[in-house]
């Protein structure tokens, strides 16, 4: 705890998904002694995009601060996991499978950049990659893979219940069932929010906005634009194979840069998702109760299919789940993390993915408390870093990235 560095007055985090929680894990644990979190959920159900993530953690990008903010979020996953007898990060490494020659050339290249950033990886021999997860390699097109062993999976939803346990233990206080309706300002300085079926002012020195795509609905009450784009994303499911015991997990999270497609083991299924169709966006809504919405067969079924046919696992194993989940996406796959522009004391925490979560907790509380002690450049991440963009270029170039998302992840 830096005993220097106090905040003075209540900090409201609004949302505790994993982005929330995480914020209000740091918080307390830098000493901040008033921290309440908000959120319309229930204690136990997680309806945002948390609740649907299949928690890849994958942490080489082509973005250098991704890749911090994913490699201390995997340290504090890690530490969480230690910490008491629930897990919720399993470190079983990922592949990348290169299918054509330009990338197997480029996952030489992936090894010198991991390098740089502090991430180890080699390149193996197609039968070393099938060997290491044989349910999830196609023997026929594999030429090589990118091998990042301090890679994993995490458990969203047990991992987001961890963050909010210890921030509790710490001091902070999580209200349930508090739906936000309006963000309070006086004179360009945020004075609170109203919640839940409350009249009154729920007053705080700050605001700090965790709402994932439901972000922009309470900014723009601010005057605020949140420079983010909501995306519908399909996750498929096999029906539970009786060959499967309980082990979560046991072997690589597989990743297909040249098809967009990614896959792992979960427990007595399998799963796999796919970026390789028309980019699909969804407009904010403060109507939206879910971030899962009904599955569009006419958008998602052809790239599904050919997942399928790509992953020798579901080749042969009746369909169980499936599920259009949305999350959000910026225009420079970085999360938005920092102060608002010309309202004081309102703070973002939004469009951030799990992989990064933990590390977007500590830059933003370690901004808040004023420690130094940063992460990532504040600037890369500032709200308002896409102040003179059009709406139409916002949008466009954050769905440009949809199907390269691997590039950055
Ligand atoms: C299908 C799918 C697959 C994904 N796969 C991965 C993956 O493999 N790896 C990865 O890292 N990420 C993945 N993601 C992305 C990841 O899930 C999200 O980026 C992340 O969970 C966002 O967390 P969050 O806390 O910001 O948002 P959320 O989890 O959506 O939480 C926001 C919270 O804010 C609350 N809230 C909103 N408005 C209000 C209000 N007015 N008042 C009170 N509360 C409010 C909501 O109830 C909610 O609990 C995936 C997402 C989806 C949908």
């Amino acid at each position: 705890m830096n005993s220097e560095r106090r905040l003075h007055g209540r900090t409201l985090i609004v949302g505790a998904g994993v982005v929330g929680a995480s914020v209000a894990y740091h918080l307390t644990r830098l000493g901040h002694d008033s921290v309440v979190v908000l959120d319309a959920r229930s204690r136990t159900e997680l309806p945002g995009s948390t609740g649907l993530a299949p928690g890849f953690i994958g942490q080489l990008s082509a973005t250098p601060e991704l890749t911090a903010l994913a490699r201390d979020s995997v340290a504090a996953y890690r530490t969480l996991s230690r910490s008491g007898t629930d897990k919720v990060f399993w470190q079983v490494g990922c592949l990348e499978i290169a299918t054509t020659p330009a990338r197997l050339e480029q996952a030489h290249h992936d090894v010198e950049h991991g390098r740089h950033l502090g991430v180890e990886a080699r390149v193996l021999g197609p039968d070393e990659a099938i060997a290491l997860a044989p349910a999830l390699v196609d023997a026929e097109r594999v030429q090589g893979a990118l091998h990042i062993p301090s890679d994993g999976a995490a458990d969203p939803v047990l991992l987001t219940h961890l963050l909010v346990a210890a921030a509790e233990r710490a001091g902070a206080r999580f209200r349930f069932d508090t739906p936000v309706r309006a963000l309070e300002t006086e004179s360009g300085r945020v004075t609170g929010v109203r919640a839940g079926g409350e009249p009154e002012l729920l007053r705080a020195a700050r605001v700090v906005l965790a709402t994932g795509i439901w972000g922009p609905v309470l900014a723009a009450q601010a005057g605020v634009r949140l420079p983010m784009v909501a995306v519908q994303h399909p996750y498929l499911y096999t029906c539970e194979l009786p060959g499967l015991d309980d082990t979560f997990i046991d072997a690589p999270i597989v990743r297909y840069p040249d098809h967009a497609v990614y896959t792992r083991r979960h427990g007595r299924r399998y799963g796999l998702g796919s970026y390789a169709h028309t980019p699909l966006p969804l407009a904010p809504s403060p109507d939206l109760v879910s971030a899962e919405l009904p599955f569009p067969d006419a958008v998602f079924g052809t790239a599904l299919a050919e997942a399928t046919s790509l992953v020798p696992v579901f080749r042969t194993t009746s369909q169980g789940r499936r599920l259009n989940g949305v999350f959000a996406m910026t225009p420079d796959e970085l999360p938005l993390v920092g102060p608002a522009s010309g309202v004081a004391g309102l703070w973002f925490a939004e469009a951030s993915w799990v992989t990064h979560a933990g590390g977007v907790g500590r830059q933003l509380a370690n901004m808040l408390l004023e420690t130094g002690e940063l992460l990532v450049d504040p600037a890369r991440l500032a709200p308002g870093r896409f102040a003179s963009w059009s709406d139409r270029r916002i949008h466009e170039t954050a769905l440009a990235h949809y199907q390269g998302i691997y590039e950055a992840h």
